[in-house]
């Protein structure tokens, strides 16, 4: 039988340890971890995933502060915010929700985020220490994924990993962290030629293309891990209700994987708890508390 990885479970699991952390914590700070997180227009899902990082921060006691900007707010305007932010110490760390308008340049924006308080580790002074292989804030997906690869005992040392996709947000950073647990890593993308020869050599295959069920049972070796990032909305073939999907044809899939990760219930829940991870360490560091959590920083 193949083995559920449960992202909800371990994200319960590590908000409990980081509600514990956050309460000794204040025996020696003297004010709750802040982040800030800002929205841009009224994209309907950022609005949902807003929300569900909200409640994930009040669940373990970080206070989250929400600036919802108009849709036809300028670059300079949402610079000024961040910087506002940056020099403000009761905010330990700034999310700027994704995707933006079209007219905002988002690399920019995040590159005026302060690198102590990318609590999204997508600035480059984050992703620079991540190729370096030092300690700093991670990018959440990706380090959602080894934590939840590492947390039942599954090693990624020694074995061959295949990547789908090369975004900065996804494909690019969880390569990386492959990297840097000793794995042996390839990275694919729309270019690749032979995709299913290429996944036929996958120990652990990692799917984030962002299309939905691109990948079935023929693209798998036996006994391969699968993970599978992608994440959508579909309507059914009545139009009236819809389905949650990812990018792998999942029932297909499992009997013939040793682990798989659900969807939704996956990667998903682990991407919230990792902004809540570095939110944490963000805090600790500008209060002078010893780091707790580097152990789910990869
Ligand atoms: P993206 O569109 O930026 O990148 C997709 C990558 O996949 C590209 O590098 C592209 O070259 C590659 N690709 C596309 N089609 C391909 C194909 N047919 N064969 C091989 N490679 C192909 O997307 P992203 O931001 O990296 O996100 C990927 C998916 O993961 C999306 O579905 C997104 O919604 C989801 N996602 C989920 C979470 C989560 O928390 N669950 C977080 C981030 C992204």
């Amino acid at each position: 039988m193949s083995l559920k990885l449960d992202g909800k479970k371990l994200a319960l699991e590590i908000e409990q340890r980081l509600k514990n952390d956050l309460d000794s914590g204040l025996i020696i700070s003297n004010r709750s971890p802040g982040l800030a997180v800002i929205r841009i227009g009224d994209d309907p899902a950022s609005g949902v995933y807003v929300r569900n990082k909200e409640k994930a921060c009040e669940r373990v006691g970080i206070k989250s502060f929400l600036f919802h900007l108009n849709k036809n707010v300028s670059n300079e305007d949402v610079k000024n915010l961040i910087n506002e932010l940056n020099n403000n110490s009761d905010i330990d760390g700034i999310l700027l929700q994704l995707p933006l308008p079209d007219k905002l340049n988002a690399q920019d924006l995040i590159s005026n985020i302060s690198p102590l308080k990318d609590v999204d580790g997508l600035h480059e002074v984050n992703i620079g220490k991540l190729i370096k292989g030092e300690s700093a804030l991670r990018s959440c997906t990706p380090a959602g994924i080894i934590n939840l690869l590492l947390s039942q005992g599954i090693s990624i040392e020694g074995k061959r990993v295949v990547v789908i996709g090369r975004s900065l947000l996804v494909g690019k950073p969880v390569s990386m962290m492959i990297l840097n647990q000793n794995g042996t890593v390839t990275i694919a993308h729309s270019k690749t030629k032979n995709l299913v020869q290429i996944c036929n050599e996958a120990d652990i295959l990692i799917v984030a293309a962002g299309r939905p069920k691109l990948i079935d049972s023929s693209y798998i070796k036996k006994g391969a891990i699968i993970i599978d990032v992608g994440i959508h909305k579909l309507k059914s073939s009545n139009n009236n209700t819809f389905e949650l999907c990812g990018d792998v044809k999942l029932k297909e899939v499992i009997p013939k994987v040793t682990a798989y990760t659900p969807v939704p219930g996956g990667v998903g829940p682990m991407t919230v708890t990792m902004l809540l991870v570095n939110t944490i360490f963000s805090w600790q560091r500008n209060c002078g508390i010893v780091s707790t959590v580097d152990d789910l920083l990869p």
